[in-house]
């Protein structure tokens, strides 16, 4: 359950194919915690996964929003960046209950913030730098709905690790 699935990308455009394979098998309640430094990624990772749920709005950074919707794919996403509220973030009542146990799928910035209202059961992406452009992708999952994905996601697209 708490086996890592690992990737490496080169590129901004391989992260983004990468997460559009995510995005094609993504279900709804899905919610996927994204962690890793400013310019890790994050948002990259996010607009393939928006990608490939055939969102064509294009999706950025809702840094000021904290939360922003997206309706015109296979099934709403919900981006969020709580970067901005910090340790405020729990006691701010954006209703985040009706995202996460929405239809949708809830991918979440710097989730660290909100953890204890953040459903048990879910994906944790981490995102490192690597050389050059190079990043390091660390999926874990926490339940089984999103070992489920995981498992998907692996035969999808398999890894060398
Ligand atoms: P975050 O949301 O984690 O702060 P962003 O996605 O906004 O990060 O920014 C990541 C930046 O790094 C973008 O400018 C993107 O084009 C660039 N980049 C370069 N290589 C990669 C890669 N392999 N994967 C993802 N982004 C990359
Ligand atoms: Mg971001």
């Amino acid at each position: 359950m708490t086996q890592a699935l690992k990737y490496e990308t080169a590129s901004s455009g391989e992260t983004q194919a990468l997460a559009a394979r995510l995005g094609e098998i993504v279900q709804s309640g899905d919610v996927l915690c994204l962690s890793g430094d400013l310019g890790a990624g994050k948002t990259t990772f996010t607009q393939g996964l928006a990608r490939g749920l055939g969102i064509e709005e294009p999706v950025s950074s809702p840094t000021f929003t904290i939360i922003k919707e997206y309706d015109d794919g296979r099934i709403p996403l919900y981006h969020m960046d709580i970067y901005r509220l910090g340790e405020a973030a729990v006691q701010e009542d954006l209703g985040y209950d009706e995202y996460f146990y929405g239809e949708g799928v809830s991918v979440i910035e710097w989730y660290g913030f909100l953890e204890e209202l953040i459903p048990e059961d879910r994906l944790e992406l981490h995102i490192t730098l690597a050389e050059g452009d190079g990043r390091r992708l660390r999926f874990t999952a926490t339940g089984p709905h999103a070992t489920a994905r995981l498992k998907e996601l692996e035969q999808l697209c398999p890894t060398s690790h």
